[in-house]
């Protein structure tokens, strides 16, 4: 959960002309229909880069983005739409993605770059994005679900404006990262290996890093963001669709750089996992070191520390419980403003009474309302000040549910509290550290006296650009999380 944003994605701009166009791409070479002019396609990456670095923060390292920004810029100068103002952003969020905005706004996330072998790979994923965007595929989609009248507007939940729960499985930032087709996948590959070769990289990066990104189990990492694999289709038909282009690039360019430990020293350092800055969750409690406080959910349950909101889910049930920093309110009491919010998002209140919460002013009630995908449902929920902001916290369960879940919800909102300075301070990131492998050392070994099980034995091969069953070898300069 980050500071208060507005948790509404702003449906795409609606185009009320479309330029329909059609004309051949010089990037695939294909006769292309498209309904969209290259000023819309930057008016709508614009304006939706508005939204992807408010959801989802920029990474606050200038080296960092300085790094991938002119490797981003070397790639796109080489390729069929140099002229575009191309922008190159790492987003703060864990997930391991990537992703293109129409009009030339990459994107990738702080959680891909360690499992990255080396800079070619970097620029394998940079290539591969700015080839949706050379191949118009980013315009296409978005032309795609204008024309079917889909407005992507997701967005939250007690939130007037938006139906509740409509999206639990999802966050916000699902609407924007497109989904493409396997055809237009595999040729964002050719086009990414076509311009890592010519910008002087080794364009056989590219399977490689479609390789590791394969190995990634979607439970190994943390939640928030679709994950590539979530959001691509399975990498090892791409990586032996990929190496027709690859070898074609190696006779006609000159050999290209890894970079290897140049990118290495690049990534010392960089945070890994939750930002404390937007709330850690540690097994089924939630700190949040910013805001200054802290919650325990039910034992066992998954927690998803998404961009407005936090929900915790009790596997296998319909039972969530939910978190949400609440718009402050104006000149009311809590009592009022928790009654009125909750009956603008549909629920009307059985029952309720101020009370406080470890020290904190809050009002409890129970309610009831109807859920997209659930039914009648029942809610525990409270509002809570705390530092003049308001929370909310809520167990909601399908009516059957509800009272066999209640005491849970209610312990759960009893251990929402404040956190003092120091343990506030104690909650520190993770982050990559570069380190020379020992004799005898496993992966195992690192992840238990390096990482102390802030990482996977197994994650720890993979983002080494090892298979599970490898171990490291002596000297070897790894990336290791601490
Ligand atoms: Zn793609």
């Amino acid at each position: 959960m980050g500071r208060y944003r507005s948790l509404v994605l702003i449906p795409i701009l609606v185009l009320s002309v479309f330029g329909a166009a059609c004309a051949t791409n010089p990037a695939t070479g294909q006769h292309q229909f498209s309904l969209m002019s290259e000023d819309q396609e930057l008016q709508i990456g614009q304006q939706q880069d508005v939204e992807v670095r408010r959801q989802m923060g920029v990474y606050a390292d200038r080296a960092t983005q300085q790094y991938v920004s002119d490797i981003g810029v070397r790639l796109a100068r080489e390729s069929e739409r140099p002229n575009l103002p191309w922008h190159f952003t790492v987003v703060d969020v864990p997930a391991i993605n990537a992703f293109a905005l129409p009009g030339g706004y990459i994107y990738v996330t702080r959680g891909i770059l360690p499992f990255l072998g080396d800079e070619a790979e970097l620029a394998c994923v940079l290539g591969h994005e700015i080839g949706h965007v050379t191949a118009r595929h980013a315009a296409q989609q978005y032309s795609k679900s204008m024309g079917a009248g889909l407005g992507v507007l997701l967005g939250s939940i007690f939130v007037p404006e938006v139906r509740p729960f409509g999206q639990l499985a999802e966050t916000g930032l699902g609407a924007v990262i497109l989904k493409y087709g396997r055809d237009d996948e595999i040729q964002a590959d050719e086009l990414g290996v076509r311009y890592a070769a010519r910008g002087g990289w080794d364009p056989a990066a590219m399977p490689r890093m479609l390789t590791t990104l394969g190995r990634i189990d979607e439970d190994t990492d943390n939640k928030g963001v679709p994950n590539w694999l979530s959001t691509h289709p399975s990498p090892e038909n791409r990586i032996g669709r990929v190496q027709a282009a690859v070898q074609q690039a190696e006779t006609t360019a000159p050999p290209g750089v890894t970079n290897h430990d140049v990118y290495l020293q690049h990534l010392d350092g960089i945070v890994y996992g939750d930002n404390p800055e937007q709330g850690v969750v540690r097994g089924s409690v939630f700190l949040h070191p910013s805001l200054r406080f802290a919650i325990e959910f039910p034992p066992g349950w998954d927690v998803n520390n998404g961009q407005s909101e936090v929900v915790a889910k009790e596997p296998g049930v319909n039972t969530f419980m939910i978190l949400q920093q609440m718009p402050r309110p104006v000149g009311r009491g809590i009592e009022d403003a928790a009654v009125q919010s909750m009956q603008r998002a549909g629920f009307h209140a059985l029952d309720g009474e101020e009370t406080t919460v470890n020290g904190l002013p809050a009002f409890i009630a129970t309610y009831q309302g109807t859920v997209q995908d659930l039914g009648r449902v029942r809610l525990r929920a409270a509002h809570i000040v705390h530092e003049r902001r308001v929370y909310l916290v809520a167990g909601l369960a399908p009516l059957a549910l509800y009272e066999p879940h209640e005491p849970a919800f209610s312990q759960a909102i009893g251990s929402f509290r404040p956190m003092t300075r120091g343990e506030a301070e104690a909650v520190r990131p993770s982050r990559v550290n570069v380190y020379a492998a020992r004799a005898g050392d496993t992966w195992q070994s690192i992840a238990d006296h390096m990482s102390h099980g802030v990482i996977k034995a197994a994650t720890l091969a993979i983002m080494n650009t090892h298979a599970i069953a490898d171990e490291p070898r002596p000297g070897e300069r790894l990336k290791v999380v601490i």
